[in-house]
């Protein structure tokens, strides 16, 4: 039987384990923590559970499918529901805006709460779906590096779309000029963080993410987000896929220029193709220290980081739901904080996440489990603990103002995650969440290959290669990479 092996159990690791299994590879995975998941894990106390990364759901489907492809009912291992209200959105000014994710709902209460029209944010949403529908067949679900990709009329289709898809202008220039308000301009400007990057650079094209939240729909797992990583890797394992944790791979053994095998510990597992799930610029620090590196790909500005407080709450909000965002007074002035690589924004916008409004096991009775994250630049060694302590002052005065209580006094539990520890638990390299930033304008071109160009039987999949970072498209590289690796006969 053909040998596969795979470095990192990441979301995209474990599809592509289920997708090799699948093709008749014996599939064996390397982790070096002693959990599936990478960033997509959870954390415990005794009283509280978190989600430890993503909390944003969207295109399900593509978890669905590789139950389906596996010859299983999706439902029998994992369930989540469509959210009818995907955000709640607090202004400084005291405006409070439901994020429904319906179109005509969500236009109804911006227009109600903002001066902006409904029918331009309805016009704005069907811009987003078009700009999804001209690109994401290319984009999400091909390697943009295999000449073939590029042979379809619908590609020439895209191409001849170009001009319309506001590649030219920023996301910033593109929202303000179609909802002229800024509240709006504000809240459709944060997509650009679903990558990591700045909506004062990064291309208009990038209006592409509220599609997926407003009219594909957000949704969130009955089991917490965790369960989507979890119960793939019980797919995988009922796949006959084998995992072994604890064990960090130190080398892409490469032979003449065909990968070989890994070394973990210096011991040797030969294979007949080798995927790398982990941040790219680390696959050619040390996995593969003999060879020349793609020195443009790896020399790109790096996505932002998060600096995250898991805060166990003694108390109930009910003017609070499952995901909140508080936004700074001044978007503008924050991502020139985030450019700024030793200081933290004095007013920064905080994300509120607490999976227990849906899941009630999450926190004790009367208690709220809050993930409280702020996007802060990647780590360039700054002085992270006084920022850390910085940072918790600015999020605590801003929440106790909006929410009118003295939030230091009920936080009965804390953790927190900054870009050095994501970092060393995820092996993500600078701590940024999404691997490169897609501030400039061909940075979906600029992402690393799917494949080796040099090296033969080798694979790359998960949010730092194509076609990007966040669970979608780590499942959309998982799916490109399985498509350029042949059948077992
Ligand atoms: P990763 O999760 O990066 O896992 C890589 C794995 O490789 C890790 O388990 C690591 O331990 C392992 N590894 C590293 N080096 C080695 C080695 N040498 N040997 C063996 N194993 C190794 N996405 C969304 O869609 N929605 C969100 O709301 C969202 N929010 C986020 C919030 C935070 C705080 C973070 C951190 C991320 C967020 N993301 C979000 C992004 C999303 O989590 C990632 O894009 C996705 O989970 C990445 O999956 P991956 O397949 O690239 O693997």
């Amino acid at each position: 039987m053909k040998k596969a092996a795979i470095i990192g159990a990441g979301v995209g690791g474990i599809a592509t384990a289920i997708r090799l299994a699948k093709k008749g590879y014996d599939v064996s995975v390397f982790e070096s923590n002693s959990y599936p998941g990478g960033k997509l894990s959870q954390l415990k106390s005794d009283k509280f559970r978190f989600d430890a990364g993503p909390s944003l759901f969207t295109m399900p489907e593509l978890v669905d499918e590789l139950f389906l492809l596996s010859g299983k009912n999706p439902t029998d291992f994992f369930s989540y529901q469509r959210l009818d209200e995907t955000c709640r959105y607090f202004f400084d000014d005291g405006t409070v805006l439901n994020g429904f994710s319906d179109p005509t709902n969500f236009a109804k209460e911006a227009s109600s709460k903002t001066s902006v029209k409904s029918k331009d944010v309805l016009k704005h949403l069907k811009q987003s779906k078009f700009i999804y529908d001209s690109t994401a067949f290319l984009f999400l679900r091909k390697s943009l590096h295999k000449c073939k990709s590029y042979l379809s009329l619908k590609v020439l289709w895209a191409f001849i779309k170009l001009p319309f898809l506001h590649i030219f202008s920023s996301m910033n220039a593109v929202n303000t000029k179609a909802l002229k308000d800024d509240k709006m301009v504000q809240l459709f400007n944060r997509f650009a963080t679903y990558n990591g990057s700045d909506p004062f650079k990064a291309p208009g094209i990038l209006n592409i993410i509220p599609h997926l939240e407003f009219n594909k729909g957000a949704y969130f797992p009955d089991n917490g987000m965790y369960s989507i990583s979890s119960s793939l890797y019980d797919l995988a394992l009922s796949m006959g896929v084998s995992f072994h944790f604890d064990s960090k791979v130190d080398e892409i053994i490469v032979e003449g220029s065909s990968a070989q095998g890994v070394s973990i510990n210096s011991q040797l597992f030969t294979a007949d193709l080798v995927v790398c799930n982990i941040d790219v610029h680390f696959v050619y620090q040390h996995l593969l220290p003999k060879i020349k590196k793609p020195k443009r790909i790896l020399q790109q500005e790096r996505s932002s980081s998060a600096l995250i407080y898991y805060w166990g709450v003694n108390g109930e909000f009910p003017d609070l739901d499952l995901h909140n965002i508080f936004f700074s007074s001044n978007y503008e002035k924050e991502f020139e904080y985030l450019s700024n690589k030793n200081k933290i924004y004095q007013d920064p916008t905080v994300y509120v996440n607490i999976t227990a409004k849906k899941n009630k096991s999450d926190a004790p009775e009367k208690h709220e489990n809050w993930f409280v994250m702020i996007n802060v630049p990647s780590n360039e060694n700054q002085d992270w603990e006084k920022l850390i302590a910085e940072a918790r002052v600015n999020i605590i005065r801003k929440l106790n103002k909006v929410l009118k209580v003295d939030l230091e006094s009920l936080i009965v539990f804390e953790e927190i995650l900054e870009p050095r520890t994501i970092e060393s638990k995820t092996g993500s390299y600078k701590g940024s969440l999404y691997g490169t930033a897609s501030n400039n304008k061909m940075s979906a071109f600029f992402r690393h290959p799917n494949f080796s160009s040099d090296i033969s039987n080798l694979y790359f999949c998960g949010g730092s290669v194509h076609p990007g970072g966040g669970i979608p498209l780590a499942l959309s590289s998982a799916k490109i990479v399985a498509d350029l690796i042949k059948q077992v006969k």
